[in-house]
């Protein structure tokens, strides 16, 4: 049997919203919906130009309203002024397809989603982008307390093995190869081709900080976590962040990386180191398994569910990894209802509006 991810996930109270309940609704029953999770009960709206709270000029044929306010009146409709704005995806479809995001464990592949839900490639791609676009932006960035697991993981710029396997080097390269760390991790001695080295200027580091209650329960894993995406792993990259987002009086975690030794001497922040040569939890409880946890997730969905992430968008998906492991304890109803009230908070989206038009993110969010 396939093991949860969490034990809660298992129980009846979680499925307290199933794929049948979204795909029986009709589209005005969906467009109701979306208009309750946007504005809530009644027939007040809000007009996404002027933000007036009103009653206003409800044009039913076209499911639009038009501002009362005479010095606007923008014609608005539910999705207006949100990242799912111009949508061209039927109601029902538009929550069917949040409801598939926020369902999985390891993400969907919009490679395979697509064909099964009848829509382009694209399509599914962006529309699942700018939800995690809007996870990304929305990232609370209060600093963490309690005990804090930090580590770093390195993704995306994955090398490709040369066409011809070099007698001199086979034995030393080809058993690299093999091995897994050398995959994920992949090394610039063992992949000096040119065409390898432009692929590693691709990769990109998590840098992974997860909150652990020091008076919870043992097995309640860790309760929040932010996630960053960084070009290089040093000192000089990883101790700013740390600063920025752990609060002083935390306990750091870390592995023995050479990045997190001078954490204490540098921030004053109580630091310990867990050698993760000799074991992954010392006598006396110092580990940062739950920094490990989160990456193993992200490297499975790497390789088993996307088959590779681009780098552009990497801290949007590393956001939507941050959401998943802070929503484990949410009911499905409460994770889609808290997705799209987040969805509504945001306005047009900044990546991924006018996407299937060529428009391109001209920059890319990476400390
Ligand atoms: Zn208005």
């Amino acid at each position: 049997m396939a093991r949860p991810f969490t034990r809660y996930q298992q129980t009846k109270a979680y499925r307290n919203l199933t794929f049948f309940d979204i795909a029986r609704l009709s589209e005005q029953e969906a467009w109701e919906m979306l208009k309750t999770l946007r504005w809530g009960d009644g027939d007040e709206v809000e007009c996404p130009e002027c933000k007036m709270q009103d009653k206003h000029y409800f044009i039913s044929t076209r499911k639009q309203w038009t501002c009362r306010n005479k010095t606007c009146g923008h014609r608005f409709s539910v999705t207006s002024g949100t990242p799912f704005s111009n949508r061209k995806l039927p109601f029902m479809k538009l929550l069917m397809l949040v409801y598939f995001f926020i369902s999985s464990t390891q993400d969907r592949s919009s490679n395979e989603f697509h064909a099964q839900f009848g829509a382009t490639l694209k399509t599914i791609f962006h529309n699942f982008a700018k939800v995690r676009e809007v996870l990304f932006e929305t990232m609370d960035p209060t600093p963490l307390k309690g005990i804090v697991h930090i580590d770093c993981a390195h993704f995306c710029g994955k090398p490709r093995r040369a066409n011809q396997r070099k007698k001199t080097d086979s034995v030393v390269v080809n058993n690299k190869l093999r091995n897994r760390k050398d995959a994920i991790v992949p090394d610039k001695s063992t992949h000096p081709e040119s065409w390898n080295l432009e692929k590693l200027k691709n990769r990109r580091i998590a840098l992974t900080m997860s909150q652990v209650d020091p008076s919870a329960p043992k097995g309640k894993g860790s309760n929040r976590t932010i996630t960053l995406a960084l070009k290089v792993e040093s000192a000089a990259s990883i101790l700013p962040l740390i600063k920025k987002y752990v609060a002083k009086d935390a306990l750091i975690m870390t592995d023995s990386g050479s990045a997190f030794k001078p954490l204490y001497r540098e921030l004053g922040i109580a630091h310990e180191m867990v050698n993760h040569s000799e074991e992954y939890v010392s006598f006396d409880g110092i580990n940062n398994n739950m920094a490990e946890s989160f990456i193993s997730r992200m490297r499975r969905a790497e390789f088993g569910t996307y088959n590779g992430m681009r780098h552009q968008y990497f801290a949007f998906f590393a956001a939507e990894f941050v959401w998943k492991n802070d929503s484990k304890r949410m009911t499905m109803r409460e994770k889609f209802e808290t997705v799209f009230k987040r969805i509504f908070t945001r306005e047009t989206s900044k990546a991924f509006c006018n996407y299937n038009h060529g428009r391109r993110l001209p920059f890319e969010y990476i400390h």
